[in-house]
């Protein structure tokens, strides 16, 4: 081979490897925002939530986002689950852009996906433990034996099955959450969306809830949550910090805490 045509398949060589790293990369990826900004307008005044967030969160990762009050957090958290849009930028989820999603679509994409966590559970009152679990598989059209047979193993996973038959106004916090949890993994989601999930809990509790969401995490499912805890951002690999809607600092951590 002449030095021409050795330098020419070289090129070649490192485009296609370039090429194979890209779609590896691609395939990792779960979240990637491009200058994501939201703007709520009430009474013609302007909030700006978020200010040209750029993130981009891998498959698996396990993400703790923290600031104060009204930096932007439940915002960001509520695009990320394709709960509500951005007013400006791009949001790919599993490398889909979802910017101009349906409402229809997004609830789509949004089943069997992702899962929430709320600071103040948001179960219903009305229906029992086993049946607030199975809501998710019931959205998805599962059989009821389907249903009984993953609602179950989502609340053997939470230590409540003993519970199952119980409302949730019988529950301490800490089971609700527990309850929540399940609720939000029953569906085998990849992505689990917290927004304070310690906030109404004592630190008993709340460290019980942790190691769940930890252990989830080891299993594979990619994990952000909102905390003002620094305990709670301790078990996340990486810390995003975010300051009147933007990001200011990111840090990844030494190791995970057990
Ligand atoms: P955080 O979760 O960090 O406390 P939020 O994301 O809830 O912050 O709110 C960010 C900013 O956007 C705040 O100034 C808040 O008042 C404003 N905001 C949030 N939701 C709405 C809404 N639905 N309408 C108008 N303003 C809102
Ligand atoms: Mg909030």
């Amino acid at each position: 081979m002449d030095g021409y045509r050795f330098y020419i398949h070289k090129i070649r060589h490192i485009h296609v490897i370039s090429n194979l790293l890209q779609n590896n990369e691609q395939e990792n990826t779960m979240i990637k925002t491009k200058n994501l900004k939201k703007i709520y307008t009430t009474d013609e005044v302007e909030t700006t939530a978020l200010d040209n967030v750029n993130l981009e969160i891998g498959q698996g990762e396990f993400c703790a986002v923290m600031g104060p009050s009204g930096c932007g957090k439940s915002t960001l958290l509520n695009i990320l689950g394709l709960l509500d849009n951005p007013t400006e930028g791009e949001y790919h989820f599993l490398n889909h852009d979802v910017s101009d999603n349906s409402e229809r679509e997004q609830a789509q994409l949004r089943k069997g996906n992702i899962g929430f966590v709320f600071q103040s559970f948001n179960l219903i009152d009305e229906l029992t433990v086993f049946e607030n679990v199975e809501l998710p598989l019931l959205y998805l059209g599962a059989s009821s034996n389907k249903r009984k047979e993953k609602s179950e193993a989502a609340l053997e996973r939470m230590n409540m099955m003993h519970r199952r038959n119980h409302f949730p106004q019988q529950l301490s916090g800490g089971q609700q959450q527990r309850v929540a949890i399940a609720r939000a993994v029953v569906a085998n989601a990849k992505l689990i969306l917290a927004d304070e999930p310690t906030g109404n809990l004592d630190s008993d509790h709340g460290d019980n809830v942790m190691k769940l969401l930890a252990e989830l995490n080891e299993q594979g499912t990619t994990i952000v949550m909102v905390t003002h805890s620094p305990h709670d951002a301790d078990y996340a690999r990486r810390v995003i910090h975010l300051f009147d809607g933007q990001i200011v600092t990111e840090n990844m951590q030494e190791g995970f805490h057990v």
